[in-house]
């Protein structure tokens, strides 16, 4: 297990030199092992990422040669073994930096070393980023590296605003009147006095601050109209967005109910952290349900306007091939081909729309690009003839694996562990804690059904998938069950050849395991769970209309019947829930009270949107949650534990699972 871990943050202005990162890399590695970092990185030129990239890519190279070694020491980076520098390099290799707006997050050092990565206007991503609730997770110390971004007063507030009382603020490049902005906004200044300023001597020195730093109480008096400004604007920020609540657990042991990639994803964040997780899951092994398909495409859904839930798919998407490379990494057994996406249309409206979504935005290329009919064909080594748009970082993962990868890591770190064959069928709170009840097999002699009771914990999270609304408390969340019969094809002939997953009217794998995945169907409320031939059959015609006279279609073989069906929750705007519970109770019998006025707009603006204490939301994955959910399940132990979560307000409220009801509300709209 890891040691309990401390916490140390750093932020950066300007993603300046790899060297500044890979030397904090090894820094954690070899001599804080027992802190955690936080490195938060600013950057507003995207085109930092290729220089990045490259330079990465060229240190590797001298690194293979040896070239890189036998050099004199003459930066930080030298300061760890050359293996350290090697293996450095190669994390941040593999986590596939992309230029893609908002936060994209590496967790480097198994889960030791986060850096959190914001492309965009720095003063934007500064001021839509939630404060932190517990001081722990504030800014230690700032480092700016970089005179192409000026850091105006707005700026150094906003950075303010996230750092902790005695934040330090390094720069080579502040004017005098910007030093003076600067600590009226409450920062200390460090001397750097040449231009080898690094993000590593930033933590040292903010480390030893830590340590010598007068006591909170006496700081304050050291600096109080500063440190009060600073908690008004954390205070307003709040105030503004309390409608979309982003309160932390409390102390204790926290319960989740699941047992599919949103727990085991959820558990192994917060294992992470050092925390104690208990898992209560209904059948007998994980991945019974939604996430028991053999094969489940990873790629991004983007959207002409790359709106927040595109710029979150594509979050998603890279934050789960990251920890699908880690897991590998270390050991675990996780089926899987990052081999692409192909997606082509299967009529002239789906062809429009791809179209229209490819020529809209410049995407990276590594995020979407546009291929023609032989480019598709070569992608694909068979005959697709048709043109499209390829998505390069896609691919298709074993769910089950995927799973239980995630959970055995987790239960190795920290106390982590899960009852089987434990059906909770009601949650209840008592004197602020949680208690789980399940009914057990005997009925006692009065006829009244035995209960076994778990609990107390101060945290419960519902990541059960399809029973999310099972309960009192979560009945009225708005997603829907979606039953999806996927059909398992024999490789055979042509079709064996197929080298990337196809997604058109329908989507189709390459093999594992000499079978081809293909589907899925959609039936909304299904009445069972059954293997259904016509759903087979359609899942053939969708292929067969996608590919229309293409010899290997012939190939799909589904006389076997083999096929397995499972249900997704959807939410009406297929975006993911996850955050507080809302108690839907109060906040109906205030809609009674305060509708279609002015002062009912702002009545539910300026006062706490109404939830169940506690209690937590993980659920509403739909059809992509292998892509979306280990991010969602991130974001919320970030926000479990009171850190910064990397994603931003517009992320957070899109994803609330009070949204539904609040987005209308806070307009005066009817619900
Ligand atoms: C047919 C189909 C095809 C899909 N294809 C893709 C794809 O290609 N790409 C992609 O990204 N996504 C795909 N998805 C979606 C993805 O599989 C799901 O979004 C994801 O698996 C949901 O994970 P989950 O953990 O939320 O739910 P689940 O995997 O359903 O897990 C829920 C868990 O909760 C437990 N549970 C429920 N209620 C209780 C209770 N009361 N007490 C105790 N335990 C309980 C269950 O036992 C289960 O283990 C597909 C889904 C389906 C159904």
């Amino acid at each position: 297990m890891y040691p309990d871990k401390k916490k140390l943050s750093l932020g950066q202005i300007g993603l300046c030199d790899v060297q500044q990162l890979l030397s904090v890399i090894i820094l954690q590695q070899k001599s804080m092992a027992d802190t955690r970092f936080y490195v938060k990185v600013f950057e507003a030129d995207y085109s930092a990422i290729e220089r990045i990239n490259l330079q990465l890519v060229a240190l590797q190279t001298q690194y293979q040669k040896g070239q890189a070694c036998q050099e004199p020491a003459h930066t930080d980076l030298d300061s760890g073994s050359c293996l350290d520098k090697q293996v450095a390099i190669k994390q941040l290799i593999d986590a596939k930096l992309v230029a893609i707006p908002g936060c994209q997050r590496l967790i480097l050092n198994q889960g030791r070393c986060l850096i959190d990565l914001y492309l965009g206007d720095i003063h934007s991503s500064l001021s839509n980023t939630v404060a932190p609730a517990y001081q722990a997770s504030y800014i230690h110390a700032w480092l700016h590296t970089s005179d192409q971004h000026s850091l105006d007063e707005q700026t150094l507030w906003q950075m303010a605003k996230l750092s902790s009382n005695a934040a330090m603020l390094s720069s080579l490049y502040m004017s005098q009147q910007q030093v003076n902005l600067a600590q009226v906004a409450g920062f200390t200044l460090t001397d750097i006095s040449s231009t080898d300023a690094s993000l590593k001597d930033c933590l040292l020195d903010a480390r030893a601050a830590e340590k010598t730093s007068p006591s909170p109480a006496s700081a304050q008096l050291n600096d109080e109209i500063s440190q009060q400004e600073r908690q008004a604007l954390r205070q307003a920020q709040a105030n503004g967005f309390q409608h979309y609540p982003q309160l932390p657990a409390k102390e204790g042991e926290i319960a989740v109910i699941g047992g599919g990639i949103a727990s085991t994803h959820l558990a192994l964040s917060l294992a992470e952290r050092n925390k104690s997780v208990r898992l209560f899951c209904q059948d007998e092994a994980f991945s019974q349900q939604a996430s028991g398909n053999k094969q489940g495409a990873i790629y991004p859904l983007l959207t002409p306007d790359n709106g927040t839930l595109s710029q979150y798919f594509q979050q998603g998407l890279l934050f789960t091939r990251r920890r699908l490379t880690t897991l590998i990494d270390e050991g675990f057994n996780i089926a899987n081909e990052l081999c692409g996406v192909l997606h082509t249309g299967h009529d002239e409206r789906s062809r429009g729309r791809i179209n229209r979504i490819i020529s809209a935005q410049a995407w990276p290329k590594e995020i979407a690009h546009r291929v023609s009919a032989q480019e598709a064909s070569n992608l694909a080594s068979i005959d697709i003839d048709q043109e499209g748009v390829f998505y390069p970082l896609g691919g298709w993962i074993s769910p089950p694996d995927f799973t239980q990868a995630a959970f055995d890591k987790a239960s190795q770190i920290a106390d982590v562990s899960a009852l089987f064959n434990c059906n909770i069928t009601r949650i209840e709170q008592s004197q602020g804690q949680w208690y789980l009840y399940q009914n057990a097999d005997a009925h006692s002699k009065n006829g009244s059904v035995n209960e076994v009771k778990h609990g107390p914990f101060s945290t419960l999270v519902l990541a059960n998938g399809r029973g999310l609304t099972q309960f009192e408390q979560s009945k009225l969340l708005p997603a829907t069950g979606f039953r999806g019969q996927v059909s398992h094809i024999p490789a055979r002939n042509e079709l064996a050849k197929l080298t990337t997953v196809l997604c058109s009217h329908g989507y189709l794998t390459p093999s594992n395991d000499q079978l081809h995945c293909t589907g899925a169907s959609y039936v909304k409320d299904p009445e069972h769970l059954d293997y259904c031939p016509n759903e087979q059959l359609d899942n053939l015609k969708k292929m067969q209309h996608s590919f229309e006279n293409k010899a290997w279609v012939d190939d799909i073989d589904i006389t076997g019947h083999s096929a397995r069906v499972g249900v997704r929750m959807v939410t009406r705007d297929h975006a993911p829930m996850l955050g507080c519970a809302p108690d839907t109770h109060v906040m109906l019998e205030n809609y009674q009270l305060h509708q279609h006025t002015k002062a009912s707009i702002k009545f539910w603006k300026d006062n706490p949107a109404p939830i169940h204490h506690g209690l937590f939301i993980l659920g509403g994955l739909g059809s992509r949650g292998i892509t979306t959910g280990p991010l969602a399940a991130e974001a919320l132990a970030s926000q479990l534990c009171g850190e910064i979560i990397p994603l931003d307000m517009a992320t957070l409220a899109l994803l609330n699972p009070n949204r539904m009801w609040m987005r209308k509300l806070i307009k005066g709209k009817a619900l």
